[in-house]
């Protein structure tokens, strides 16, 4: 027998957890599903452990630019507190008590195990089956997916999740890929010291970005010692048990140990997708606008394939929400929020209260209008030193689409920020303009706080504000993101 509830959420990674704690604080019986832990990769083995490395190693650096600017330092790098505050602080351990506690102190049911399709409207878990009300969210995330290289599949590689939990650095460690992952931590366990060498197949790294983001960040590794080889498709990895080796045509590369971070798969064929006609063949699972499957299913996160972020599965999260509520209003009796308040005891309170919260997130809050997705602006950051963001259209990507392009570029060394700030001040601003439109589309921002500066770009593309309003603000001096008023200027 399937037991009813309101809505039932396969995997509670960022999104999931999002969309299942507010649907429950909002009056929902909702049932969260997770089989490994509560949170997702994100606050485990992705974003929050891997900053708080980034954290450390910046810090070495800095310590290290004291003799360009202050005097004489000398430091003395030791992984074991940044171990430490990982395993205690980021992560207690790889224990998610605390996040299974905060979803169920909102009201939520969880069930540990792994949730699966079992035909419209339900889920099977173990031995329980579900029947939603209102709606089933798949999150079930991504895994990371080596590519098919001879010997690779056989020998112990490390993904991410070794590389966050490694308690005792190796003494040299091959990357295999030089997207934003693979730099990131590249250039943390090079400043520990260890040998690092990035093997990536495109001719540049973060091949995604603007070639000069990746001339920047290539350079930065670099200064740090490590080995940057572009151009190299490897096609056969050896173990020999106690080293690695990648063999490439012509070349070869060893090290102590092997990180793959060349991408991420979503494993659709687990979901049970066939018992409600879903094609499972596909790499991700594709949604519309507001986040739909098909009638009565929503994904949310990594799984959608919209970008891998925890930002856009916060998102897609709140779209979600507002989705199922409108949703559950029309089933329960119309658009009107007084109706569904008799329907359901005093629900109007959870409709109110998730219009409010989703204002901040984008939505009206007004019953029956549900946000569109619109990944315009999409922001993205990589968290080397310096920091490479970047939002909208890249150049080339803007050429390809026929746009009347403008590009506005500075160098972050020649502002009055980037001049006074001297030792680590390798940047720059981009900007790609619509020229018909007098609009950005799209932005670069590398700097020791390219992130940060990102934002103001972030508004302009997301915004569209006439250019003639950007240069007509005011920017503080003198902070990095004045070289945003410089790079306006060279738009041509
Ligand atoms: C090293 C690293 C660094 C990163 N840094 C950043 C960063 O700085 N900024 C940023 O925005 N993003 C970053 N990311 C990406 C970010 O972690 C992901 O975008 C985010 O975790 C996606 O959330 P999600 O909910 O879609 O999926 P996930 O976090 O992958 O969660 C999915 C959950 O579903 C569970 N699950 C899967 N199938 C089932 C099933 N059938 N039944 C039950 N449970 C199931 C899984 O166990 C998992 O817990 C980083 C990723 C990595 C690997």
């Amino acid at each position: 027998m399937a037991e009813l509830v309101d809505v039932v959420v396969v995997g509670l990674g960022v999104g999931g957890e999002e969309v299942a704690g507010r649907l429950a604080e909002a009056g929902l019986t909702v049932v969260g599903i997770e089989r490994d832990l509560v949170g997702g990769e994100c606050p485990y083995w992705g974003c929050v452990p891997s900053k708080m490395m980034i954290r450390a190693a910046n810090a070495i650096a800095e310590a290290r630019r004291v003799n360009e600017l202050a005097g004489a330092a000398q430091v003395q790098p030791d992984w074991a507190p940044v171990a430490k505050r990982i395993r205690e602080e980021a992560t207690d351990t790889w224990d998610d008590t605390v996040a299974v506690e905060r979803f169920t102190g909102k009201g939520g049911r969880f069930v540990r195990g792994t949730g699966r399709l079992d035909g419209p409207g339900r889920v099977r878990v173990g031995g329980q089956v579900f029947q939603a009300r209102y709606g089933i969210v798949l999150g079930s995330g991504t895994r990371p997916s080596a590519p098919p290289i001879d010997g690779l599949a056989d020998s112990p590689y490390w993904t991410n999740h070794q590389a966050i939990e490694v308690e005792e650095l190796p003494g040299s460690l091959l990357v295999l890929g030089g997207g934003a992952i693979g730099l990131e931590l590249a250039q943390v366990f090079a400043r520990f010291g260890v040998q690092v060498t990035v093997v990536e197949a495109a001719d540049r790294v973060l091949a995604i970005e603007e070639p000069e983001a990746s001339e920047v960040a290539a350079a930065a590794l670099r200064a740090d010692g490590v080995t940057i080889a572009t151009g190299v498709r490897a096609n056969r990895v050896s173990h020999d048990g106690r080293s690695f080796t990648v063999h490439a045509d012509g070349t070869e590369f060893t090290g102590d140990r092997l990180l793959v971070v060349t991408g991420r798969k979503a494993h659709l064929d687990e979901l049970g997708l066939d018992t409600v006609g879903v094609d499972a063949s596909q790499r991700y699972l594709p949604v519309d606008e507001r986040m739909h499957v098909r009638d009565g299913i929503w994904a949310v996160g990594d799984l959608t394939g919209e970008g891998a972020f925890t930002h856009i599965a916060m998102y897609q999260a709140g779209i979600v929400v507002a989705d199922v509520l409108d949703h559950m209003r029309r089933t329960k009796g119309g658009p009107d929020a007084s109706g569904t308040a008799s329907v359901l005891g005093g629900a109007a309170g959870v409709v109110s209260a998730v219009g409010g919260s989703m204002s901040a997130g984008g939505s009206t809050g007004v019953p029956g209008s549900v946000p569109r997705a619109d990944y315009r602006a999409l922001p993205r950051v990589t968290f080397t030193d310096p920091e490479v963001g970047a939002v909208g259209l890249t150049e080339q990507q803007a050429r390809e689409r026929g746009i009347n392009v403008q590009v506005g570029y500075t160098d972050l060394t020649s502002s009055a920020r980037g001049w006074i700030h001297k030792a680590g001040n390798a940047g720059f601003i981009k900007l790609i303009a619509d020229a018909d439109q007098g609009v950005l589309i799209g932005a670069t921002s590398v700097g020791p706080a390219g992130g940060e500066v990102l934002s103001a770009l972030v508004v302009a593309v997301h915004a569209a504000v006439p250019l003639s309003q950007l240069r007509h603000m005011i920017y503080a001096y003198p902070t990095f993101h004045r070289a945003i008023e410089d790079a306006l200027r060279a738009l041509k």
